[in-house]
């Protein structure tokens, strides 16, 4: 099974086309009418300006979504809703770098909203570590870096590891397209 994938992008464009086959891989995830509305959950790692929200951005526009992708730095998270063939994807989008207790986005309610959603729910979370164990199991990581400092400011590693038996079948998705 895949469980690492990992792609060098010289600029910001190129990080735009790394997230396009991960992009139609979470569609194909949540193309069949499921029993049970299915979530996954995506962490974005990397310092401050590595890419995380810019790579969401990418993401949720290869997914088709044609709405404004705010970064949700002061909100804590931000609601998107995708209309898919068969239904409506609900997607959150959260940054946890403010929280100054992982407590914090469940004492909000915020975990609840979407562990209990009866909507099929992408979960995409920025920097997870702030929430500690209250998360659960990442189904992918995706971690942005500067490759080294020889490299332009605008080059990026985007690395995606699968966690879970889910996120390992949309990475061998995306291998097998790129062969
Ligand atoms: P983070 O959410 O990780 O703090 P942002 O996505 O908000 O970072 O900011 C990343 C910044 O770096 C943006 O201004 C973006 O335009 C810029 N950038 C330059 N090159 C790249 C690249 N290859 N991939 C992603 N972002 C890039
Ligand atoms: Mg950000």
């Amino acid at each position: 099974m895949t469980k690492n994938y990992t792609i060098h992008c010289k600029d910001e464009r190129a990080t735009a086309e790394a997230v396009r086959p991960l992009a139609n891989a979470i569609l194909t995830f949540y193309t069949p009418t499921p029993q049970k509305p299915q979530s996954l959950f995506i962490s974005l790692d990397g310092d401050l300006g590595a890419g995380k929200t810019t790579a969401t951005r990418y993401l949720l526009q290869a997914m088709g979504y044609g709405g404004k992708v705010k970064s949700p730095s002061y909100s804590l998270c931000e609601e998107h809703i995708l209309d898919l063939p068969n239904k409506a994807l609900r997607i959150l989008h959260f940054d946890l770098y403010r929280m100054q207790s992982p407590e914090e986005w469940v004492e909000a309610g915020l975990l609840e909203h979407f562990t209990q959603s009866e909507h099929p729910t992408l979960c995409i979370i920025e920097w997870p570590e702030k929430a500690e164990h209250t998360l659960p199991t990442m189904d992918l990581s995706i971690t942005l870096m500067h490759p080294n400092q020889q490299e332009s400011d605008l080059a990026r590693t985007v690395a995606i590891e699968a966690s879970t038996v889910k996120g390992e079948a949309i990475l061998q998705s995306i291998s097998n397209r790129s062969r």
